[in-house]
């Protein structure tokens, strides 16, 4: 199988899709993001990397995040995470308020805004000051970029309008299930969804998770080889908010995507692929990074079914 060379046919074949959808316009840091670019990596576990397009660019890396907040949550608290959050698609109630409310402040999944506020204050509680440093340093490590950082427009936009994710924080508070302000809590997850990374980075990072929790860049040991499946479990139930099941029916692999137009994908045992293009569907998905992702498994075969 020659990477490069489908990577290459990909992007010629998306070509005539590029500009269609509309970029996140929330913040106005989002809505500036030009529609017609297109970028893709793949990072395979022996060192291989292959890219495309504008895989170089840099953009906020947004729901992403998500994945490492997990990943170091679960890091600390072992199984006791679930006692605190669940594990099942939170649907089209993915921003519901009454969602949580009847779930007595237990968020439905780690990867929506609910669940991050959760997996945020599990990481604040075991780093206190450190913790904003600490969430930069672990992309990272995990990606081998040092020259990662913050978008700080971004971040400061975020908690300036994050209302209903500072809302989410508070409801949780109010059932107990935060150990933190709040406010603090919400602050720190707007920081890490305003990291910057390209998708050579991105695809980098999550190598550890095709890779029995070992990340092949730092050589270190993540998660045990168990969490690591309930994690991919987890992005192919959740990771594509109320779609997740479309996409893992036209892809086939564990992901997740962020509003930034970012798609991030997992074969366990051999790669990590990460495609970016601004321009979302109604879903909220990037509409050619799903569909490349989807040419991607067609043509290479890889599936985890
Ligand atoms: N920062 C965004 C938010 O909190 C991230 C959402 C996303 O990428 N889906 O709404």
């Amino acid at each position: 199988m020659n990477i490069q060379t489908i990577l290459e046919e990909i992007s010629d074949e998306v070509n005539s899709l590029l500009g269609r959808g509309s970029v996140a316009n929330y913040i106005p840091a989002l809505a500036i993001a030009d529609p017609t670019k297109f970028g893709m990596a793949v990072a395979t576990v022996d060192g291989g990397l292959y890219s495309v397009g504008d895989a170089q660019d840099y953009f906020s890396i947004q729901s992403i995040s998500k994945i490492f907040a997990l990943t170091q949550a679960f890091a600390i608290q072992q199984d006791d995470l679930w006692r605190r959050v669940s594990r099942e698609n939170a649907g089209n109630e993915l921003n519901s308020l009454l969602q949580l409310e009847l779930g007595m402040g237990q968020p439905r999944n780690p990867l929506t805004n609910a669940g991050a506020m959760v997996t945020t204050d599990i990481i604040l509680s075991a780093k206190g000051k450190d913790t904003k440093a600490s969430l930069l340093e672990f992309i990272q490590e995990r990606s081998g970029n040092k020259s990662l950082g913050f978008n700080e427009e971004i971040a400061q936009l975020e908690i300036a309008h994050g209302h209903r994710t500072k809302a989410f924080a508070h409801l949780i508070a109010s059932f107990r299930n935060l150990e933190n302000h709040p406010q603090t809590v919400a602050m720190l997850y707007f920081y890490q969804c305003a990291i910057e990374a390209n998708c050579i980075d991105l695809a980098k990072s999550v190598l550890f998770l095709t890779n029995r929790g070992c990340c092949p860049v730092s050589n270190k040991q993540i998660l045990s080889a168990s969490q690591v499946k309930r994690i991919n479990s987890i992005l192919l139930t959740c990771g594509h908010y109320d779609v997740s099941g479309d996409f893992a029916f036209r892809v086939g692999l564990p992901g997740k995507s962020s509003i930034s137009g970012a798609i991030v994908s997992v074969v366990p045992g051999k790669m990590a692929i990460a495609a970016w293009s601004p321009a979302l569907g109604k879903d909220g998905v990037s509409l050619v990074a799903s569909e490349a992702l989807e040419l991607f498994a067609a043509k290479t075969g890889q599936s985890i079914f």
